[in-house]
């Protein structure tokens, strides 16, 4: 077994929504982003990279690269997989996660994101955990001037 860890963040601007763990959230912001945005399936992503020693996602997904553009984040998770799998025949186990957020509140939208990405991963449902907190109004995030999440996760060989 191998353990990752991942961590995003993500500008916010004026908007009509954002896109957090595959979940379409309406709202008064936007993402400032390449691709959608998810800053939870970023950090995902780059927890499943990191426990299969693969690099980042920036690496295998550059900026600059126009086929990446405001492309679903889901697709980035399935490729990422698809990468572990000829790297090391690994496969997901289990998923813990935090979303940072001041508003709004994510609480019910997490059944969903849990759904989502057990579905993407190919696990149940109690191996995907999903948790959300603010950070009390301090700094950046506080503000709503941005989110982030934090992602750990376990792999094994399949
Ligand atoms: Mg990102």
């Amino acid at each position: 077994m191998r353990i990752g860890q991942g961590v995003d963040f993500h500008r916010l601007i004026p908007g009509e929504g954002i896109t957090v763990g595959g979940v379409e959230i309406p709202c008064e912001f936007g993402v400032e982003a390449h691709s959608d945005g998810d800053v939870l399936i970023h950090a995902l992503c780059d927890a499943l990279l990191g426990a299969a020693a693969l690099g980042d996602l920036g690496g295998h997904f550059p900026d600059s690269d126009e086929r990446y553009r405001d492309v679903a984040s889901t697709r980035l998770l399935n490729e990422v997989l698809r990468a572990l799998q000829n790297a090391g025949t690994w496969k997901p186990v289990n998923v813990d996660s935090t979303v940072v957020l001041e508003r709004p509140k994510l609480a019910e939208h997490i059944p969903a994101m849990r759904a989502h990405l057990a579905e993407a991963l190919g696990v149940g449902l109690d191996s995907v955990s999903v948790k959300a907190t603010r950070t009390e109004g301090l700094g950046a995030l506080g503000r709503s001037e941005g989110i982030g999440a934090f992602c750990s996760v376990l792999i094994e060989r399949g």
